[in-house]
């Protein structure tokens, strides 16, 4: 049966629901407080990173490897190109790397053992500490999240009965009734309602749940190669692990866009939404943190610089889906992995706004018990 679905928010979670609920034969509106795509959104930079593997964890491995599926069968369905599966490279101590290649190839994914002699040879443009191995996997790489974003909404445009909404913040949400209520005082009815606000959940949601989401603010260098080096970049893999002790991490320069650089260290616990600049503190730390592992670089490569935010569940430091009474969810909170994982999250959303049963995603927070403490949202 055709329902009519109302998803607040436009980043990738809110997006890919809205495209598997008109799959479904639903009609849906999203609305966003912003433009559609919105600029503002976690979701919304030059790339994201897709690696299977999780060390230690076979069911989110499979899970990965089932969204880099999906990832794939999407570009289909968009026919536009938005997945460089130019692989993903995990710096791990030697004993974990044969672990997490053994654990790769038994969920049935491709990878390769590196020793530190091979991570050397093939990455001289990176410099891994001697002692340390990694996993090299081929299924995986780099979502290229703008163009995402692009894709769901050229391709939602073109669909009967869905509706795009923009520049219209939603300022409270009635889940058992399915009405959405907008700053100008409009209101959207609907069979089911899906709050997907990123980390702006916090002032949707009442303060029982919202006090149990954690707000983060991440530092990013975007940088600009060196000439003699674009040969060595341009095979160079996804690295979600360098293997420091800060957590240092980087995407290379792919279609186009910037190597980009960024850490554990850079990522803090914030109270609010404020601006999205990065400070001379954050960004001399970054630079200085990159200098020890990238042999050559250096202030002069770094062309741009910005701040992000990113919430999480306090508890699991991961996502969070949050039955809101009637056919009314909410994805509170998203961790640091939902943009690979979104096909899958959108797909067990829309199987809830149906009333269906979903199949399980395969990631431990989001599979859990729902919290069904917010039946309704603060502001009504
Ligand atoms: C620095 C950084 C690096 C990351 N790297 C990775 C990675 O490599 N791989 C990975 O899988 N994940 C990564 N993530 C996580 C991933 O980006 C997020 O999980 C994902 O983008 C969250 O999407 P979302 O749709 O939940 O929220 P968002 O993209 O933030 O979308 C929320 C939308 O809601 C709108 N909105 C807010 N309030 C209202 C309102 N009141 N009314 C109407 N609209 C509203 C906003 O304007 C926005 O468009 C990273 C996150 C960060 C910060």
């Amino acid at each position: 049966m055709s329902a009519r679905v109302t998803v607040v928010g436009a980043g990738v979670i809110a997006l890919l629901t809205a495209v598997e609920c008109v799959l479904d034969g639903h009609r849906v509106t999203v609305v966003d407080q912003g433009p559609i795509p919105h600029s503002r959104a976690t979701s919304f930079d030059q790339h994201r990173i897709l690696r299977a593997l999780h060390p230690a964890d076979p069911r989110t491995t499979r899970a990965a490897l089932r969204a880099h599926r999906r990832w794939i069968e999407l570009e289909e369905l968009f026919l536009t190109r938005f997945y460089e599966q130019v692989g993903s490279l995990t710096v791990l101590p030697p004993a974990a790397a044969a672990e997490g290649t053994a654990l790769l190839t038994a969920a049935g994914g491709r990878a390769t053992e590196l020793t530190a002699a091979g991570l050397a040879d093939r990455y001289p443009h990176l410099r891994v500490d001697g002692g340390l191995g990694a996993v090299l996997e081929t299924e995986a790489g780099v979502l290229l999240a703008e163009r995402v974003l692009a894709a769901c909404v050229g391709w939602l445009k073109w669909q009967r009965g869905t509706e795009l909404i923009e520049h219209r913040a939603v300022t409270a949400v009635d889940a058992e009734s399915g009405t959405v209520r907008l700053v100008d005082g409009q209101v959207l009815h609907g069979d089911a309602v899906l709050m997907a606000v990123g980390p702006w959940s916090r002032d949707l949601l009442p303060a029982s749940m919202s006090d149990r989401l954690t707000l983060y603010r991440q530092s990013l260098l975007y940088c600009r190669v060196p000439r003699q080096q674009a040969a060595a970049w341009a095979a160079t893999p996804a690295v979600p692990a360098l293997g420091t002790s800060g957590g240092a991490w980087l995407i290379p320069p792919v279609a186009g866009t910037a190597l980009k650089l960024t850490s554990a260290t850079a990522c803090r616990v914030v109270d609010g939404i404020t601006d999205y600049a990065t400070a001379p503190y954050w960004q001399r730390k970054l630079e200085k943190e990159f200098g020890d592992v990238l042999p050559g670089f250096g202030p002069a490569w770094v062309t741009d610089a910005k701040d992000a935010y990113y919430s999480a569940f306090a508890p699991t430091g991961g996502p969070l889906v949050v039955a809101l009474g009637g056919a009314g969810y909410a994805y509170a909170a998203c961790g640091g992995t939902s943009f690979k994982f979104a096909p899958l999250i959108a797909r067990s959303l829309a199987d809830r706004l149906g009333g269906r049963s979903p199949e399980p995603i395969g990631v431990g927070a989001l599979d859990g018990p729902l919290d069904v403490r917010a039946p309704q949202l603060a502001g009504l």
